[in-house]
């Protein structure tokens, strides 16, 4: 199993190279339709508006970006407000050594086949290295998606944070906050959030963990200085992928002992998103009615992500490692001996506790959303399940339009909000896997471009009839029947 980068050889670049001329001969060859057919607008302060501002330029943000592009919607722009390279999980807060996705998924290419992973593997490894390879190393995955964006000319800017969203006549008018301090105001027909996992919400903690002092508790998703926790014991609150992998760094960084929490009876090793990855469920699942949405989504979401056998073994290895099921978390109290961790199975010490208890929805804690945050519907607003089927947490999530909109909790107050579309996670509970989602990109994508397309050719729909109606180049040239 060859799970870590190579050393790279000489013909590397020049490999590299020849793909991205292919890729620019491939999206070429497929460019029909390619005229130009949106006209620019004029926002209220005399600047060009965009047709779309795209906020995450990490794998959402990218491929959607890339699809309009293909759709000839080029006034877009990207913003992140991390550095380039540090978007997202990947070089941040993911800490498995490789993705969880096999290798064979194909995502932000939109199904162009040069374009994917395994085409830049190949490029820059060797047929050889591809074909040994189990799974994708995530910082070989970060760096695909640099190379994506930059092959595709995806225009992005770093370090621009979007603060707030507000209506002007029929633009958005979105404030932005670039990391040296400028303030820049831009308006844009449509705004789609690619925020990624908290997009609508915090990253959340149980009260009792959350009531501890910072040196003693972190989130999973934290910046967490594991060299810190040698010699320590580590409690782990969560049994989830990500909470394996932080206990795995932990373990790496020789803490003393590393006791992994879980509340449920077995952890959960079954990933329904495999089951789901077929495309009638990727495609359709949002085509349904509320119930059997909320019914599938209710099931999956309920799971939880299922993690990988090697996530688990990255762990077992050390006999310093312990799994307690069943451990519901009661109370926990500081003590000479650290902090003693009351549980349902029993009482546990440890001198710091890392929380891998995924999101939250809070909409308000948001600053982007500020300004509509007590206007968005949620699932409990719009659908009532039957009682075996209730679920409070799964119900805050947004409820959205088929177009990806946010849907207004009060018709009327913020009517706005049908021009600002989530690509995230939190879209998942009305379609789906989504843009969060590698196994879902080539199917949700084209979805999500083709619904932005028909908003904007929808509402130009006036000035379209305008120009059929002005139209007059002539195919071809007749005799003049007087002569
Ligand atoms: C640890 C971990 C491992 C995962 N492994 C897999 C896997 O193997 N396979 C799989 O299919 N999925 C996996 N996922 C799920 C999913 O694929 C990833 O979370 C992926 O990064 C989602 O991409 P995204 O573009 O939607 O969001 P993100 O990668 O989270 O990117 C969102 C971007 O938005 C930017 N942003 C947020 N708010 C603002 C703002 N107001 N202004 C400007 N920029 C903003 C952020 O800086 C960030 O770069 C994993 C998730 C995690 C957390």
């Amino acid at each position: 199993m060859q799970d870590r980068p190579l050393e790279l050889d000489g013909d590397t670049h020049a490999r590299l190279q020849r793909l991205v001329v292919r890729v620019r001969q491939d999206l070429a060859l497929i460019s029909h339709p390619s005229m130009e057919w949106l006209k620019p607008r004029t926002a209220s302060d005399g600047s060009q508006a965009l047709d779309v501002l795209i906020v995450g330029a990490e794998q959402s943000g990218l491929a959607t970006a890339f699809g309009l592009k293909r759709w000839r919607v080029d006034n877009v722009r990207v913003i992140d407000k991390a550095p380039r390279g540090l978007e997202g999980p990947w070089r941040t807060y993911a800490r498995m050594r490789t993705l969880r996705s096999p290798k064979d998924y194909t995502g932000p290419d939109l199904d162009i086949p040069s374009l994917t992973y395994q085409s830049w593997h190949v490029a820059k490894y060797g047929q050889q290295h591809w074909n040994d390879l189990h799974l994708i190393p995530r910082e070989n995955w970060a760096d695909y998606l640099l190379w994506m964006r930059d092959t595709t000319e995806i225009p992005v800017q770093n370090e621009v944070a979007l603060n707030s969203i507000e209506p002007e006549g029929e633009m958005l008018k979105a404030q932005l906050l670039h990391t040296n301090g400028q303030a820049e105001t831009v308006f844009a027909r449509k705004i789609v959030l690619a925020t990624g996992q908290d997009s609508t919400g915090v990253w959340w903690m149980p009260p009792e963990i959350a009531a501890l002092p910072r040196h003693q508790r972190a989130h999973a998703a934290d910046d967490i200085d594991f060299a810190e926790l040698r010699d320590k014991d580590v409690a782990i609150v969560g049994a989830g992928a990500s909470a394996f992998d932080n206990a795995a760094e932990a373990l790496e960084a020789n803490a003393r002992s590393v006791t992994l929490l879980c509340r449920r009876e077995t952890p959960q090793v079954i990933q329904p998103y495999r089951w789901l990855t077929f495309r009638g469920f990727l495609a359709h699942l949002g085509d349904l009615d509320d119930a059997w949405r909320w019914r599938f989504m209710r099931h999956m979401l309920g799971l939880r992500e299922g993690f990988p056998q090697e996530t688990l073994d990255r762990c077992t290895r050390h006999d310093n490692f312990k799994i307690v099921s069943g451990a519901s978390l009661k109370e926990i109290n500081q003590s000479s001996n650290g902090l003693e961790i009351e549980t349902t199975k029993g009482n546990y010490t440890a001198d710091f506790v890392i929380s891998g208890t995924g999101m939250e929805n809070d909409f308000s804690a948001r600053p982007e959303l500020g300004r509509f945050a007590g206007n968005i519907a949620t699932w409990s607003d719009c659908y009532q399940p039957p009682d075996d089927e209730r679920h409070e947490r799964l119900g805050r999530f947004p409820y959205l339009n088929p177009d990806f909109a946010f849907v207004e909790e009060v018709p009327g107050q913020t009517p706005w909000i049908s021009n600002t579309h989530l690509f995230s996670i939190s879209s998942t509970m009305s379609f789906g896997p989504s843009g969060s989602s590698i196994n879902a990109m080539t199917t949700v994508v084209p979805k999500l471009v083709s619904s932005l397309t028909k908003g904007l050719f929808r509402d130009d729909v006036e000035e379209h009839w305008e120009s059929l109606r002005a139209y007059d180049v002539p195919q071809a040239k007749l005799d003049d029947p007087n002569e």
